[in-house]
């Protein structure tokens, strides 16, 4: 809590009226921020239901007539609606990670690294998901997140990745750091787009990402996770061509 002196000089006076302006533009700053969210949030919902409401609009005009337009139509609705879910699910992950207070708990990284991607490889197939994970690495951190963080990585990397290319997942500990590693062989992410992957709705070049299932929320949440889990997230091009997603825990 800020505690509140009476300011005592003509200096004083400047540097609180200062610090006020500051606290203001912060605010207004957030407040912006809040309402793009909202509006990006509206316009990414409006575009599943307006193919619904075409679609149901179509079997009730023509679906007697020609019941032929009937399956098409109600695929298009069920995979609509099904993407409406998954934007549902990630909106309330996202407001749920802004709140969270999480306990953290010791969690042998390895272990868990290596059942999720254990688990994970015959899902990813053909695509091979090579692991590289030492044994006996340790963190404080919440597993269920750790988990969501790692699927989200992989999830990304399978869709972003030719299928006749593997995926890395790898885990190491030096002196300093423990790394957590996503590897893929895909396109990569150019250099000045490194940093707007990690905000909300954000999708590399859409015309790119287009033919992609997405919503562009996918790394804000993993961001926010990594920050949570009290670790930090930052990606390389990986060789030779390709992202390289690595989460590095500071060892004190
Ligand atoms: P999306 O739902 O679009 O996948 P994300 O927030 O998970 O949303 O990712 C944001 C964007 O970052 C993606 O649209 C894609 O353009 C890019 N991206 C994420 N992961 C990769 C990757 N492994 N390889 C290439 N591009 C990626």
């Amino acid at each position: 809590q800020p505690t509140l002196t009476v300011p005592n000089s003509p200096r004083e006076i400047t540097d609180l009226g200062q610090a006020f302006n500051e606290l203001l533009v912060a605010q207004n700053q957030r407040l912006q921020h809040e309402r793009q969210f909202i509006s990006d949030a509206s316009h990414e919902l409006r575009t599943p239901i307006a193919a619904i409401r075409g679609n149901l609009s179509l079997i009730r005009r023509r679906g007697d007539a020609h019941p032929e337009v009937v399956p098409e139509s109600l695929s298009f609705i069920d995979e609509e609606s099904l993407r409406m879910q998954h934007l549902i699910e990630n909106l309330l992950h996202l407001s749920r990670a802004d709140r969270a207070k999480i306990e953290l708990s010791d969690q042998d990284l390895s272990y868990l690294v290596l059942q999720l991607g254990e688990h994970y490889q015959p899902l990813l197939a053909p695509q091979t998901l090579k692991l590289a994970v030492d044994s006996n690495i340790h963190i404080k951190g919440n597993a269920e997140m750790l988990q969501q963080i790692i699927v989200a990585l992989l999830d990304n990397a399978h869709k972003y990745t030719p299928h006749d290319q593997p995926i890395t997942l790898g885990l190491t500990q030096t002196d300093q750091q423990i790394q957590l590693t996503v590897a893929d062989l895909g396109e990569g992410i150019p250099d000045d787009q490194k940093a707007a992957v990690f905000q909300r709705f954000y999708r590399v070049d859409q015309s790119r990402s287009q033919a992609i299932e997405g919503s562009g929320l996918g790394l804000a949440i993993v961001q926010q996770l990594v920050t949570l889990n009290q670790a930090t997230i930052k990606i390389v091009n990986n060789h030779p061509h390709g992202s390289l997603f690595t989460i590095i825990w500071p060892k004190n």
